[in-house]
């Protein structure tokens, strides 16, 4: 079987449903409908989480911090750019790199995981913390994020990775991950790593893959099935062509505009 490159968001896509897998990633189906309603609502947010990762990025990588605020037009992204600014999680004096925007590859088996880390701050100690930005809504909730699939991709890929980027060897217990919400910036969900955490993480990945790797082997020309929870397609943008309804659900509460980005599968393997 060839390299199967999948990232969080490809692999969440699976685990909610193996017939959206395969239309989005292997069929490469265009979205024929919105995933959210009030839409100009939903785009007005996917553009500014995008914006403000972009500010953030620009910023750590040492544009100068007046020049960036100077561009800000949006005041809710100012709003984001100020709380940052006052409250900002990433103590710059005391860290080695710091390193936005960082793409890790790490294989498992027959495929590569993909995680394209919004801030990796390596310290002077060695300590290594990858940080997420988020602009959704929602109080924090620390056991959702410390159980997500971004986390558990996240902190594997790192885990296998860092050595190399770093030239020498990188003790896992140093890994940490943090998730920053810029609409409650008093409460990150901070998730420590460590050996066994790394082999709960290749264990649970590969449980959770094998049965994609099955359906890859066996069932690649027939549709895979829907997903039985027909709430799992309330947001899904294939509902037209799964009969699941035309029309999205009105939310307010819109999915981060990097849990919907597709990684460029070409892009040069960096740490
Ligand atoms: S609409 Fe429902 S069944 Fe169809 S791909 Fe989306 S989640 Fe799966």
């Amino acid at each position: 079987m060839i390299d199967i490159r999948l990232s969080a968001t490809s692999i969440r896509d699976y685990l909610d449903c193996a017939r959206r897998f395969q239309l989005r990633y292997i069929l490469e189906q265009p979205w024929p409908a919105a995933k959210n309603e009030p839409l100009l609502e939903y785009e007005l947010s996917r553009q500014r989480g995008a914006q403000f990762h972009r500010l953030l990025e620009r910023y750590y990588l040492g544009v100068d911090a007046r020049t960036l605020s100077d561009m800000i037009t949006d005041p809710v992204i100012r709003g984001w750019w100020q709380i940052h600014q006052d409250q900002q999680p990433v103590d710059v004096v005391t860290s080695e790199r710091i390193l936005p925007e960082k793409l890790f590859q790490a294989k498992l088996d027959d495929y590569v995981l993909t995680a394209f880390l919004d801030l990796v701050v390596i310290g002077t100690d060695d300590t290594v913390t990858i940080i997420d930005w988020k602009t959704t809504h929602r109080e924090p909730n620390p056991q959702e994020w410390s159980s997500s699939i971004q986390t558990l991709v996240y902190l594997y890929v790192v885990g296998e990775k860092i050595a190399a980027l770093q030239n020498h060897s990188v003790r896992l217990s140093d890994i940490k991950m943090l998730y920053w919400f810029v609409e409650h910036p008093k409460q990150p969900v901070l998730i420590n790593y460590g050996d066994i955490q790394h082999e709960q993480a290749k264990s649970k990945l590969r449980g959770l893959l094998q049965p994609l790797s099955d359906r890859l082997k066996a069932e690649s020309n027939i549709e895979w099935p829907k997903t039985p929870d027909i709430k799992k397609c309330k947001f899904c943008v294939y509902r037209s062509l799964c009969d699941r309804g035309v029309r999205p659900e009105a939310t307010l509460d819109f999915d981060e505009v990097e849990n919907w980005q597709l990684l460029d599968i070409n892009a040069d393997e960096q740490a």
